[in-house]
């Protein structure tokens, strides 16, 4: 996911995976916006999609939900000026419930909520793109983990949580400012280890 300068300043919208990036490390989401294009190569790319939408359907039957299933949705909110797919999208009366895959993940709905909190930002992201895109009332946000599915109702703290982390992408894309790089655990793994330090 690399971002043209046109993308970014024609456009007006940012993808909702970049957001993902950001909550994870600001400074990786800088270098996948502003870092040469032969450093980028994200872990989707490298592994594709490891599903499909009729196996992804079956689960979200199984779970319950009745409601009309649309797979690999395009959403965008005004509000957040961020745009992006999203794997499912179920409308259910007057909700509008999503559902994302992420079946290389493993996690407790604690550390959803902390350490692989950007999974959660993304999947909120989603579901006010999708409340504005469907006009319908956010329902559950369904994080499809490798050994469980998570279901997070849209509590209001939770949208504040992704407004913030919104603003603060938009103002280092705009800015074009490098966040400090902070050494953590995730950087033994990262791709950009060593043009970070
Ligand atoms: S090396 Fe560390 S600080 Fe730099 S982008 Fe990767 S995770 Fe972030």
């Amino acid at each position: 996911m690399l971002l043209s300068r046109s993308y970014r300043l024609e456009k007006g919208y940012l993808p909702i995976s970049l957001l993902k990036e950001f909550v994870y490390c600001p400074r990786y989401a800088y270098w996948l916006v502003f870092g040469r294009p032969k450093d980028i190569i994200t872990e989707s790319m490298r592994i594709g999609k490891d599903y499909t939408y009729d196996e992804l359907t079956h689960i979200l039957r199984e779970e319950g939900y009745l409601g009309r299933i649309h797979t690999n949705v395009f959403l965008r909110s005004e509000k957040l000026r961020l745009e992006g797919y999203v794997d499912a999208v179920i409308e259910q009366d007057s909700y509008v419930h999503i559902a994302e895959m992420k079946k290389l993940t493993q996690a407790s709905k604690r550390i959803l909520w902390k350490k692989k909190s950007h999974i959660l930002v993304q999947g909120m992201a989603y579901a006010i793109a999708a409340e504005e895109t469907f006009k319908k009332t956010i329902g559950d946000v369904v994080i499809i983990l490798k050994d469980k599915i998570i279901r997070v109702k849209p509590k209001p703290s939770l949208r504040i949580t992704v407004e913030n982390y919104t603003k603060q992408l938009w103002d280092m894309i705009e800015k074009e400012e490098i966040p400090p790089a902070k050494r953590s655990s995730k950087c033994y793994y990262c791709q950009f280890r060593n043009v970070c330090f």
